[in-house]
């Protein structure tokens, strides 16, 4: 297996190369901006508005340990069972439990991000279970065996030619006919829909978690996370700690956040809240109600007191889209659950800094992701804090060799002085090497053009121009 850095070099590499599909996103893109910006725009006053749902998630993880012992407390009260799990490995393992306790083969899944970064539904599949996602783009991403390309949009990849010759040979003969978006819909709806009917089992994600009530919040375009909560008998709802929020007045300002900063609607389509199993003279809902309550790494994130506004993360999936980075390397490039400036925050403290600081280093730190941010999240100051602690926790011997040798130059003037002069005729010199194995500078080169070397230093010419030198 080749190392996570390998890995996203070949892969950042090979994606480049594709650049009808990324003209083809950017163009997409489009239609989410326009709708995003008139979102903000209805807002009275967005800057204060990010600041009030940060303040919302702040005080939630100020007071976690408070706020989930009131959702749990509250979750219990109706009887659902809580399960706190403190990796994915036991996550999993409770899950399996619940399934194996039901004799359960068909599961029905909703969008859960918790779900992907413990490969839930790999791993269900490998042990035999038949697993729908019922999210129409994981639906998509399903059949084809890839993983989301964006935490949001998980097809956004595929263009609706692909999707319907991919419904065509997936779904049977009266499938895939035509790429009208509505009648792809509908072919996806008629394969999923009797699932809901079929599964022994639904488990789901959770946005929000309502500590004042012991509800959860799940947002849906599709109202599949409503039918997977209601139509199988069992439930089970897998979340991080980070989803708690202290109040349901919170959701009057944080449901809206999302649907504008994730996609430009008002709202999202479907607002699913849940208290738990079908309680006595309730039409519908699941008999038995499960939620796992994930750490799997977020209180070391919870510890880290430079960091931990990453915590607030509503996965809106913003910052992903305005991430330069991710167009041009495309999501699944990063090889994580969480792709784009977030992944690149959160992902090292998941997953260990050491193996995955190469993702905090692909960033331009243009700042776009901080500056869209539903929530306020320092995001690129966190990759510049991820870059230090990496270089501070395991120097690389060579870079700190050559930062060195540029601060004995930089304290020099004169030296300094001679150093740029050397370089520009060795830069001359090796300009032929350009483009052939033999340049230094291939991997740079080979996507820029190298501009000539300057004749002369800045200071050679602010000195020709006549102005004060101060310490020449
Ligand atoms: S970091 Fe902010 S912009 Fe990015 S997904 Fe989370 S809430 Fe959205």
């Amino acid at each position: 297996m080749p190392s996570p850095v390998t890995a996203f070099k070949a892969a950042a590499a090979a994606y480049v190369e594709k650049r009808d599909t990324r003209a083809f996103l950017r163009q997409s893109m489009t239609g989410y901006l326009k709708a995003r910006a008139l979102r903000e725009a209805e807002f009275q006053d967005w800057p204060a508005a990010r600041l009030a749902a940060s303040g919302a998630k702040a005080e939630a993880m100020d007071h976690l340990d408070r706020y989930l012992a009131q959702f749990v407390e509250n979750l219990e009260s109706r009887g659902t069972k809580v399960f706190f799990a403190k990796d994915g490995e036991r996550a999993r393992d409770y899950i399996r439990s619940v399934i194996d306790a039901h004799g359960a083969r068909c599961i029905v899944k909703s969008k859960s991000m918790a779900g992907e970064e413990i490969h839930l539904t790999e791993t269900l599949e490998h042990a035999g279970f038949e697993v729908i996602e019922s999210d129409l783009g994981e639906y998509i991403v399903q059949l084809l065996g890839q993983r989301p390309f964006h935490i949001v949009a998980p097809a956004m990849h595929l263009r609706r030619d692909e999707v319907r010759d991919l419904f065509a040979n997936k779904l049977g003969p009266d499938a895939g006919l035509n790429d009208d978006p509505q009648a792809l819909t509908m072919d996806a709806r008629r394969a999923i829909r009797r699932k809901y009917l079929e599964a022994d089992i639904g488990i789901s994600g959770v946005n929000f978690a309502v500590a004042e009530t012991g509800q959860m919040v799940i947002c849906t375009n599709e109202g599949n996370g409503r039918l997977s909560t209601s139509l199988p008998r069992v439930h089970i709802a897998v979340m991080g700690i980070e989803k708690v929020v202290p109040r349901l007045d919170d959701l009057a300002l944080l449901l809206p956040m999302l649907a504008s900063a994730g996609t430009g609607q008002h709202i999202t389509g479907y607002t699913t809240i849940i208290g738990g199993p079908r309680q006595p003279g309730e039409a519908d809902g699941p008999e038995e109600f499960h939620v796992v309550i994930m750490d799997n790494g977020r209180t070391s994130l919870l510890a880290d007191a430079e960091q931990r506004d990453a915590l607030h993360c509503i996965r809106c999936g913003a910052c992903i889209y305005m991430c330069p980075i991710f167009k041009n390397v495309g999501g699944h490039t990063y090889d994580t659950t969480y792709m784009g400036p977030i992944g690149s925050v959160i992902t090292p403290h998941l997953r260990g800094l050491q193996d995955w600081k190469h993702l905090p280093a692909s960033s331009s730190l243009c700042g776009a992701c901080t500056e869209t941010c539903p929530v306020h999240i320092d995001l690129h100051h966190h990759l510049l804090h991820h870059r230090r602690n990496a270089a501070a926790t395991r120097p690389v011997w060579w870079e700190k060799l050559a930062f060195r040798l540029y601060r004995h130059l930089a304290s020099r003037p004169r030296l300094f002085a001679l150093a740029g002069r050397l370089g520009r005729v060795a830069q001359s010199l090796a300009r032929p090497l350009l483009g052939t194995r033999l340049d230094p500078a291939r991997p740079w080169t080979r996507c820029r053009t190298l501009p000539p070397p300057p004749a002369e230093s800045f200071r050679q010419w602010w000195s020709r121009k006549g102005a004060p030198e101060e310490d020449t």
